[in-house]
């Protein structure tokens, strides 16, 4: 290999700014030193479907990990989580903190040919009806999606009004848009039968749109912007019957992305504890992760009792089957377990294993041969 070449893309100049193990899930502050600028800018990206969406955040939040922006509570940073009223049918978007305490976060819904506003702490309430008076004053977007990379398009739609007419456009912008409400669309989960279209506050402040569809969403702005065309007051709906505790996690995350964002985890590891995997072809592995053309099949496996033993860890184990070697990555003791077969990748002996703990806790990477894995149950 050129070492002046990105492993990954193998166009651009070194820049190590790429960790072996991610930083966002407690890896070790060590860098590859194979993989561009340019290439860890869009894994970044990859990785975010991992952990700052779906199940790997859920245990990341549990797990106590930081992430890099401070709430006063530490809240859980799914990206849906729901609670339905199930005697009067309606799904309030909610925040879970602590030992699982549940609380509103501030929303406008519509409920029957009414807007309810709702939230638990009067502050959220005050500062999303200010973000809506804003949003309404000057910008009137709603995003509907970002660019996957860098030189792509943002779309949204465009209100507009008009002597009290509302009209409305999809546009496309090669600017950043700020300040504008972002679409986020629930079609597949349980609750979207019973999901009626709401604007909130996220736990970043960000004003989103949550509808079962790019229509509903649209209808429901329209008719909120001439309902509020003129000054009126937007009560709680009095039937709140909400302590029922259960929480709904949105899982709609993009699981081929997670695994592309595993693979590349995996192939990082790989390459930086056995140096001479770089020999190996990795191809195949290489266009899954930067394109996710060529799938590679993974497998998602279940939590093993003696791998993922050691507490507050993720591990990734490596063992060679002939000239295959088969590498499993666990995050989060088990929690997430995933792995796939190299074909003709020879690092070890034949049967032999290693294994790297990554201790989230205390970031750091540790690699173990197969005596110490084995004695590591003597104690
Ligand atoms: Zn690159």
């Amino acid at each position: 290999m050129n070492k002046y070449k990105c492993f990954y893309c193998s166009e651009n100049y070194i820049k190590n700014t790429e960790h072996v193990f991610p930083d966002g899930l407690g890896g070790q502050n060590i860098y590859m030193s194979c993989v561009c600028e340019k290439c860890n800018h869009d894994f970044s990206k990859l990785e975010g479907e991992l952990y700052r969406k779906g199940i790997a955040n859920l245990m990341r939040s549990v797990a106590g990990i930081s992430s890099k922006k401070k709430h006063s509570r530490n809240y859980f940073k799914a990206q849906t989580l729901l609670s339905f009223d199930e005697l009067n049918k309606i799904v309030y978007e909610v925040n879970q903190y602590d030992d699982f305490k549940i609380e509103l976060k501030p929303q406008i819904i519509e409920i029957g040919l009414k807007f309810h506003i709702e939230g638990t702490l009067k502050e959220d309430i005050y500062q999303l009806t200010d973000k809506v008076k804003k949003w309404k004053k000057n910008n009137l977007k709603m995003i509907l999606k970002f660019p996957e990379k860098d030189d792509d398009c943002t779309s949204y739609v465009q209100f507009q009004i008009k002597e009290n007419l509302i009209s409305s456009e999809t546009l496309k912008s090669s600017s950043r848009i700020n300040k504008a409400v972002i679409l986020d669309v629930l079609d597949s989960h349980e609750l979207s039968p019973y999901l009626k279209p709401r604007i909130f506050l996220d736990n970043e402040k960000n004003l989103i749109i949550r509808a079962i569809s790019v229509v509903d969403a649209v209808r429901f702005l329209k008719k909120f912007l001439i309902f509020t065309s003129r000054p009126v007051n937007i009560n709680s709906y009095s039937k709140i019957v909400n302590d029922n505790g259960i929480v709904y996690v949105g899982f709609n995350f993009d699981l081929l992305k997670a695994e592309r964002a595993m693979a590349k985890i995996i192939l990082n590891c790989l390459l930086h504890y056995f140096p001479n995997s770089i020999n190996f072809n990795f191809d195949k592995f290489k266009s899954f992760v930067k394109n996710g053309e060529t799938h590679v099949i993974g497998e998602i496996e279940r939590k093993d009792d003696l791998i993922d033993s050691l507490e507050d860890t993720h591990n990734i184990f490596f063992h060679q089957y002939g000239d295959n070697l088969k590498v499993r990555l666990s995050l989060f003791n088990g929690g997430v377990c995933y792995s796939f077969i190299m074909e003709d990748v020879n690092i070890l002996d034949n049967m032999d294993y290693k294994r790297l703990i990554i201790d989230f806790k205390k970031k750091e990477n540790k690699i173990q041969d197969k005596n110490a894995f084995l004695m590591s149950f003597n104690k």
